[in-house]
């Protein structure tokens, strides 16, 4: 047998892959099903991006750029924390990477030590904990209640801190529950951050997809010695539908910055270059197309979300951001005779033809999570067969 390295035993494979690969395989049989599972727009990227990506390939702009990013891109998102932050970056607080996922996964491997601990709110995106791990940290988890919009209070904060902690996630709005921190609850989280020197880690990958009357708020931006003590990441992917791209940063203090790149001139070196050309294109051109999806969204949200809440043992806070209803489900599986809400999104897969994500893989097992990144015609049918599924069951 092959002997593999000890880092990968412990990795958990991704849990949202295992129900899509089995929704694909059904598919591939002919079977009608509605995919909610999916972690992007369900857009084409913005014309002019990928003619700004063609025309430099043509330029002959093919070749290796800085391994940190092309100093235009840098100026270009540089722009953009002025402009949507209010906050003034200087290049080398800027580091740009293949994808947010990407900057994570390097932002780890140059910040923990075997044993840092780093705190991780539930329901967490599933790819936090398996990269602290792949570093040599150890993941501490906060309970976000349902009763506090799945957000972590400074309570339980102040009580999950020991003196290895090194860094605490935030991820607003958030995958997979859609929730937004406030101002307020983020000058709170920060000034515990501040007092125990605890690294925040702002995951703002969703800034641009928020709804109804609710607002973006960066940890960064609350004060100066919060811009400090913060990295933000964030990336094209979802704002500007460019998942396939691979475009993603991070911003703040140097030092980190140096490490992470020099890290990444061993690994990766630069981002794709002509995805780099796209990218300056997503931020300096128009930004229609970013509202125009944005408001897509939102329709749909609204469409869909009476209906869900209106299917017997279903609850589901409104989503303020991002494009994943997190509904609980637990007593639609306890009325439907199931054990687990695993075995109810099996089922809800195999016989209602719906893949869903199981909360479990967030942290969250009484939940399932819902794209809207779809047709509303999916999802409107989509809906239609899980209530017609759980009341035949019941
Ligand atoms: N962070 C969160 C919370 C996400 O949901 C995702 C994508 O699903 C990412 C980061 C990574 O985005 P990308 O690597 O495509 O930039």
């Amino acid at each position: 047998a092959v002997q593999l390295a000890n880092r990968v035993s412990a990795l958990t494979p991704s849990s949202t892959l295992a129900i899509t690969a089995k929704a694909k395989a059904m598919k591939a049989e002919g079977i009608d099903v509605i995919g909610l599972g999916a972690g992007e727009p369900d857009f084409n990227t913005p014309q002019h991006i990928i003619d700004a990506a063609a025309e430099s390939m043509n330029k002959g702009f093919t070749k290796y750029t800085a391994t940190g990013g092309l100093p235009e891109l840098k100026k270009a998102i540089i722009n953009k924390f002025k402009q949507d932050q209010h906050i003034d970056y200087h290049a080398s607080e800027i580091i740009v990477t293949n994808g947010a996922k990407h900057a994570l996964y390097t932002l780890f491997q140059v910040l923990l030590n075997r044993g840092d601990e780093v705190i991780i709110p539930i329901p967490y995106w599933v790819s936090y904990p398996e990269q602290v791990k792949l570093a040599g940290g150890q993941p501490v988890y906060i309970n976000g209640q349902e009763k506090n919009n799945f957000k972590i209070t400074p309570d339980q904060l102040t009580a999950t801190i020991t003196n290895k902690t090194k860094a605490l996630i935030i991820n607003s709005p958030s995958n997979p529950t859609g929730m937004l921190y406030t101002k307020e609850e983020l000058t709170k989280i920060g000034e515990i951050c501040l007092e125990h020197n605890i690294l925040i880690i702002s995951d703002e990958i969703y800034e641009k997809l928020i709804y109804d009357f609710h607002q973006h708020v960066s940890v960064a931006e609350i004060s100066p010695e919060l811009k400090n003590q913060t990295i933000i990441i964030n990336g094209v992917s979802k704002s500007h539908s460019m998942t396939g791209w691979r475009i993603g940063y991070a911003a703040g203090n140097s030092e980190i910055i140096k490490a992470m790149t020099d890290l990444a001139s061993h690994s990766t070196s630069n981002p794709t270059t002509p995805s780099q050309y796209g990218a300056i294109a997503a931020y300096n051109g128009s930004q229609e197309a970013v509202e125009m999806m944005r408001e897509a969204f939102e329709n749909r949200l609204n469409k869909i979300y009476k209906k869900l809440i209106s299917i017997p043992g279903i609850s589901c806070l409104k989503p303020q951001g991002a494009f994943y209803l997190f509904p609980n489900v637990k007593e639609a599986a306890e009325i439907t005779g199931f054990k687990t809400v695993d075995e109810l999104a099996t089922a809800l897969l195999e016989e209602a033809n719906v893949a869903v994500i199981p909360g479990s893989g967030f942290g969250a097992p009484d939940y399932i999570r819902l794209s809207y990144a779809t047709s509303l015609e999916n999802l409107e049918e989509a809906v239609k067969r899980i209530e017609q599924y759980i009341n035949n069951k019941i």
